[in-house]
């Protein structure tokens, strides 16, 4: 049997108090509702388990993609999936939060692995603005903000605009605000401590803080906010460029426009087209699509006039 080069996921999707509707509005998925925060492009994660769709493989988890057939994963290691792609549509403010590292959620989350994030940002008002990083020069400022409620005084946020792409490291304090839609790239991971939900209600009570966790693991001082951006907008047809690599993921843009190829990657290469339409190795897609081109896949022939964002570890 020929070995697949392109597994489709059919998406999951997650409703916030602070989703929307333009997941289904302007990426065309059929998710009812008028709270859609996430949709969960390429997960294998338990609390969004995403499904195959067509081929040989169709209907299949992608768990269990993993757990059976690893050879399309170029006999990667580990016992999950180890990467998850979203898009995220913030209607309104998400919490602002931290995410320990590794070390940190093996040890006090039940051996869970920390999250490690970063953004590619798809749209944004034009005053848009992402919390990242925070104004606390020492621990003891730190604790002193937090504990005292001086968020005006903790709470750093920097102008964005449509193609920026952000680095979340653990122990950075980050957030969403509304207006912004990213595509997100993570660590398979859902350790997440809130250090402030601008004292909102969700069915009449506060959500859950995790202040003694976030002050373990928030660093201090933060990175500078020039350190923090990249201005990735625009870029040439027929280009594939890197954002960022790190021990977890590499996150590369690709534009299309008229035929490109590119090589595959010796596990697998995640793929999620947030712009236009046209063909991967000969099969249609579009916006909203999220693919993963198997280890089969040497050489990636691609055609038509779309925008993507690629992963791989
Ligand atoms: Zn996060």
């Amino acid at each position: 049997m020929e070995t697949e080069q392109i597994i489709r996921l059919q998406p999951t999707f997650s409703h916030t108090i602070w989703g929307g509707t333009r997941l289904r509005e302007d990426y065309g998925y059929q998710e009812p509702g008028d709270d859609i925060g996430e949709c969960w492009g390429i997960s294998a994660h338990p609390s969004g388990d995403d499904t195959v769709s067509g081929g040989p493989y169709d209907g299949k988890k992608l768990s269990a993609l993993w757990a059976e057939h690893r050879e399309l994963f170029g006999n990667a290691e580990g016992d999950r999936f180890p990467l998850l792609v979203k898009i995220i549509d913030a209607k309104a403010d998400l919490s602002i939060q931290v995410h320990p590292d590794d070390a940190y959620a093996g040890v006090h989350e039940n051996g869970s692995l920390g999250k490690t994030e970063c953004w590619y940002v798809l749209d944004c008002p034009e005053d848009g603005t992402l919390v990242v990083g925070h104004n606390a020069q020492t621990k003891e400022e730190l604790e002193s903000m937090i504990r005292g409620g001086r968020w005006n005084d903790f709470i750093r946020e920097i102008p964005v605009k449509k193609g920026d792409f952000i680095q979340i490291d653990p122990g950075t304090v980050h957030a969403i605000k509304g207006g912004v839609m990213v595509l997100e790239t993570q660590q398979s991971s859902d350790i997440t401590y809130r250090v402030y939900d601008y004292d909102r209600l969700q069915n009449g009570k506060p959500r859950q803080l995790h202040i003694e966790q976030s002050l373990d693991v928030i660093r201090v001082p933060a990175a500078s906010p020039e350190d923090s951006v990249l201005h990735a907008a625009g870029g040439a047809a027929g280009t594939v460029t890197e954002l960022i690599a790190c021990p977890f993921y590499t996150v590369s843009k690709v534009i299309v426009k008229g035929p490109l190829t590119m090589a595959g990657d010796p596990h697998f290469l995640n793929m999620s087209i947030y712009e236009g339409e046209g063909s991967v190795l000969g099969t249609n897609v579009k916006k909203g699509d999220h693919l993963i081109l198997t280890a089969a896949a040497k050489e990636i022939t691609m055609d038509g006039a779309f925008e993507a964002i690629i992963s791989h570890i």
